[in-house]
């Protein structure tokens, strides 16, 4: 039994339902329900908030979700066996848990959840997490269906969201999350907390929407960003001729020297060269 809500712990919940992790489905399960119980804090408070979680798995992070008072958990599962397990969960909170069978990669929150606000929390399988992440960075309209984003990534991974202009880490992920939200990490997680344990260190990103980011068309800003980090080395003047027009026009309009390379440009600066773009085109 566990202190918190009374259920079996995991370790008997996996044995029980057969749940051996699968690498194919990017299976880590967390175990230890003091870091879910920390994780769940740390996307709360949770009253009143409706959770979207993408892979509950065994449900850990569902339970924790549930007993730091999520009105309602929507939790999206691919392994069909994991199903038994939360079904379980969802007869300790009923009318909590709704249990959605399939692939996140096909599932519209915005279908699903007329409840606001809406959080989305999670411990991603690593193989789609990126795709998912920037499935919700370019929701229209904007602001976006969701309050906050509460996700654990590898931590390379969170490097590139949080990272500002001058490293190695920056690059299209972060242009894109810092234009439309504010991120940061909370706080890393050693590999030793999942079973099975992954080959790298995680770690848990925020991202609160911004109300109203810098204005521009976003798929001219994705065009820009693309053009620019596909030869990040090299400077704008030539990277940027990939978008078939003089970028010397554009750098000039944008106020950047045409010898900048993309990593050191700030988010302001790829917005005024989509701008830039956007006037070009006519
Ligand atoms: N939340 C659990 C935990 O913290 O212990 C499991 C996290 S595990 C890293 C990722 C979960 O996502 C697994 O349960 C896996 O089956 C599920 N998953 C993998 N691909 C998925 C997909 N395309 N759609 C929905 N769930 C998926």
């Amino acid at each position: 039994m566990n202190a918190a809500d009374d259920l079996p712990p995991l370790r008997d919940v996996i044995r029980r339902h057969g749940l051996a992790a699968k690498k194919s489905l990017g299976q880590n399960f967390l175990l230890d329900l003091n870091l879910t119980g920390r994780i769940a804090r740390a996307a709360g408070p949770l009253d009143g908030v409706t959770v979207i979680e993408i892979g509950p798995g065994p449900g850990g992070l569902t339970r924790a979700l549930l007993a730091e008072g999520a009105k309602r958990v929507i939790a999206v599962e691919r392994d069909n066996r994991a199903l038994a397990a939360l079904t379980e969960i969802e007869e300790r909170y009923p009318n909590r848990l709704t249990i959605v069978p399939g692939d996140a990669l096909d599932f519209d929150p915005e279908l699903s959840v007329d409840d606001r606000p809406v959080r989305v929390v999670a411990n991603l399988p690593y193989n789609i997490a990126t795709a998912l992440l920037v499935s919700w960075l370019t929701a229209e309209p904007w602001p976006p269906w969701y309050d906050r984003l509460v996700l654990m990534f590898q931590r390379e991974v969170a490097e590139r969201i949080v990272a500002a202009p001058g490293g190695k880490s920056y690059g299209r992920l972060s242009v894109l999350a810092s234009w439309r939200t504010q991120a940061r990490i909370l706080f890393d997680v050693h590999p030793s907390n999942f079973v099975p344990p992954p080959k790298v260190t995680s770690s848990l990103v925020e991202l609160v929407p911004r109300p109203a980011p810098l204005a521009c068309e976003r798929r001219l800003l994705e065009r820009v960003t693309e053009a620019a980090f596909g030869q990040r080395r090299k400077m704008l003047r030539q990277s940027l001729r990939t978008l078939r027009t003089d970028p010397l026009p554009l750098l000039a309009a944008a106020g950047i020297e045409p010898t900048a390379r993309a990593e050191d440009i700030p988010v302001a600066g790829f917005v005024a060269l989509a701008r830039a773009l956007e006037a070009a085109a006519g």
